[in-house]
């Protein structure tokens, strides 16, 4: 069965391209923080580029947010000291990672927990050591190897972006954010997240965790909005650190504390690092008073039924006629729909006679 995300799976989840009317965390920015981002806001120079495929917000070099103050050090060294304490050994983080590797885990990530990603990732670092190991097999392999992570569409991606550094940038993942932009399959988060955890660069790198961090204690709001804002993504790039170094152990010091302490149903404020800097304890913890929040559905949904067609494609190394497939799910419509969509997502090939199989190409 493929993947049900947890909602903290979603914590790194490519989140929506809309873009509320409101810019509600804008108009809450009561903490000294909050108006310190507001102020940057105001500067032209912090205007974020947006593109097709992500969300998160980059600090270029010639971003010229709003300059730390005592308050942004404080929590500055308050969450990398933390994480230097506390940071989980993962493979990703370790220097033998590189880019690929931290690109790897990225794309892995975006949907899917750390303990499900874990022996995929491995696996897959094993068998394609390399972006040019990856490119020179079938994209359907990728697909295989991608097993139960769920949204497989990102392992097709992740093989067109192993084919673009095999042939663009001679088999290394490119350094700079508008390379790896570029990149077919990456957005601005997956970009800047490399370019900051593989290279050290000074990005602002905005996923679902660091969200709710900024949320709650910056803008002391339980919960983040659904869809990310331009006022969330002006916010965190005016707290981005100035110098790169630091910059990048914030990025990923702030994605940390929203996995391990800050989490969406049960924040750990007891050891939370930023307690006594915290706008929504502060406040005292206000309950969420905003549209309701996303869910995410799975049983009986196309999701479920994509999930077993493509388990069944996954386990066959021959092509699978029609008969086989129609045994994964009893109703025929709704059969069909995920068939036709997995074969419109370029994820199964079909072959004359009603018979699939994998993408060969
Ligand atoms: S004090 Fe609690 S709510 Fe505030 S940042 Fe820490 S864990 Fe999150």
């Amino acid at each position: 069965m493929t993947a049900t995300p947890t909602d903290d799976a979603a914590e790194r989840a490519a989140e929506s391209l809309a873009e509320p009317a409101a810019d509600r965390t804008a108009g809450h920015t009561e903490h000294p923080l909050a108006r310190a981002a507001a102020a940057g806001a105001a500067d032209p120079g912090t205007t974020l580029s947006t593109a097709s495929t992500g969300t998160a917000g980059t600090a270029s070099g010639n971003d010229s947010a709003v300059a730390p103050d005592h308050d942004h050090a404080a929590l500055h060294s308050s969450v990398v000291d933390w994480f230097d304490t506390h940071a989980r050994d993962l493979p990703w983080r370790r220097p033998e990672a590189g880019a690929w590797g931290v690109m790897v885990s990225e794309f892995m990530l975006q949907q899917t927990p750390v303990a499900r990603v874990l022996p995929v990732y491995e696996q897959w670092l094993e068998r394609w050591p390399r972006p040019a190991d990856l490119a020179a097999e079938a994209s359907g392999e990728a697909v295989r190897a991608w097993g139960r992570l769920g949204y497989p569409r990102r392992a097709l991606r992740l093989h067109g972006a192993a084919s673009a550094i095999a042939e663009r940038h001679g088999g290394d993942v490119p350094k700079e954010h508008a390379q790896l932009l570029a990149l077919p399959g990456v957005g601005e988060y997956t970009a800047a997240a490399v370019a900051s955890f593989a290279y050290g660069q000074r990005h602002a790198v905005l996923d679902t965790n660091v969200r709710r961090v900024f949320a709650r204690a910056v803008s002391g709001r339980q919960y983040p909005p659904n869809a990310t804002t331009a006022a969330e993504r002006r916010l965190a790039r005016a707290l981005v650190p100035e110098d790169d170094t630091t910059a990048a152990r914030w990025a990923a010091a702030t994605m940390e504390l929203g996995a391990l302490v800050c989490t969406a149903r049960a924040p750990a404020c007891d050891r939370c690092p930023i307690a006594q800097q915290c706008a929504w304890q502060l406040a005292g913890a206000p309950a969420y008073e905003g549209p309701p929040r996303r869910t995410q559905s799975y049983a009986g949904t196309d999701r479920q039924v994509r999930g077993r067609l493509l388990a069944v494609l996954r386990e066959a190394e021959a092509a699978v006629p029609q008969s086989v497939l129609d045994r994964v799910w009893q109703e025929p419509i709704q059969r069909a729909r995920a068939l036709d969509g997995l074969v419109a997502d370029g994820l199964v090939e079909p072959l004359p006679g009603g018979h699939y199989r994998l993408p060969r190409g």
